[in-house]
């Protein structure tokens, strides 16, 4: 049995750094160029993995380099990579975020395999989707397949992580498969049409999504300001302050967050303790450049717990 499951999307990053963002119709000069591998789906896998869990990733890549190389990041983490499907035409999926000075960052992706993976893809690994303690699932695939796979794992009695993004419309036909929802600031905003950056309403917001998604838990991730946990389950809300540190990219911390937090349930936590974890894994990878490579592990985590 494995701790953790990702059903998740594959990104061959290409990040430029730049003074600000481009005007629309200006060409810009970047201050910087750097390669990652990223992609939600791998960075919750690594993640959870580096926390410790058994870790699984399901999802499709490219019969090319980029996919080559998911396939030896993975494995050097100790994910479990025997139920990734490789596309035979379509190239691995690319992201091209834009980060600027103060660490904020901007993406574009373009999909590509990960955006022909088939419910029938998500079906064949039904036994590692029910087979683990922990799905952590996110909408970067199509909505069929997040949708198969929450059913399988929800109804075997996984607990089921959702991370709303990209932000935009969800499917309300995922809402009942989905234990733990983890918006970030923007995501929360947009599912309910109220403002984090008003620290009154955070409560409010993360009310809101509980109820109308009949979750278990509600975790708002708030960035550089931390978190706020709602469980519905203990009927207890917390406000979890952010770790002081020295950031340098933001891209991931909510990967990094996720996947830490699966990877704790997974190992028996209560959710308040699993955030805080989660909460510090967030803070440390914004200390390292990119994006799978930038989460911590289980010993630095807690270290900044202490
Ligand atoms: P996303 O990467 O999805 O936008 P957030 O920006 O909310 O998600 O970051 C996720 C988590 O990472 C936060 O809840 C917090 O725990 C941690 N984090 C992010 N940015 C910082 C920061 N600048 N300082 C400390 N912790 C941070």
């Amino acid at each position: 049995m494995n701790d953790v499951c990702v059903l998740g999307s594959f990104m061959k990053d290409l990040v430029a750094s730049a003074e600000r963002r481009p005007l629309p119709g200006e060409t810009l000069h970047g201050t910087g160029f750097a390669e990652f591998l990223g992609g939600k789906g791998v960075n919750q896998a690594i993640a959870a993995a580096r926390m410790g869990a058994r870790t699984a990733i399901v999802g499709t890549i490219g019969e090319d380099r980029y996919g080559e190389e998911f396939l030896e990041l993975l494995s050097s983490n100790g994910v479990d990579t025997s139920w990734i499907v490789r596309h035979p035409s379509l190239g691995t999926g690319v992201g091209l975020p834009l980060v600027l000075p103060d660490g904020g960052n901007s993406i574009i992706i373009v999909s590509r395999a990960n955006a022909a993976i088939t419910t029938a893809d998500v079906e064949a690994a039904a036994d590692v989707l029910t087979a683990s303690k922990v799905l952590s699932v996110q909408l970067e695939l199509p909505v069929d397949a997040s949708h198969t796979a929450l059913r399988l794992a929800s109804t075997a009695g996984v607990t089921t992580i959702l991370t709303p993004a990209p932000v935009g419309p969800v499917d309300p036909s995922l809402a009942s498969y989905v234990d733990i929802l983890v918006p970030n600031e923007v995501e929360a905003a947009a599912l309910t049409g109220l403002d984090c950056n008003d620290e009154s309403q955070v409560p409010m917001i993360a009310r809101e999504l509980a109820e109308d998604w009949d979750l278990r838990a509600c975790v708002v991730t708030l960035g550089a300001r931390g978190a706020f946990v709602l469980d519905r389950i203990g009927g207890f809300e917390e406000r979890i302050a952010a770790h002081d540190v020295d950031t340098v990219d933001t891209v991931g911390a909510g990967d990094a967050f996720c996947g830490s937090l699966a990877a704790s349930l997974a190992d028996g936590a209560g959710l308040v303790d699993a955030v805080r974890l989660a909460n510090a894994a967030g803070a440390l990878s914004t200390t390292v450049n990119g994006a799978a490579d930038s989460a911590p592990d289980r010993v630095a985590a807690a270290a900044l717990l202490t």
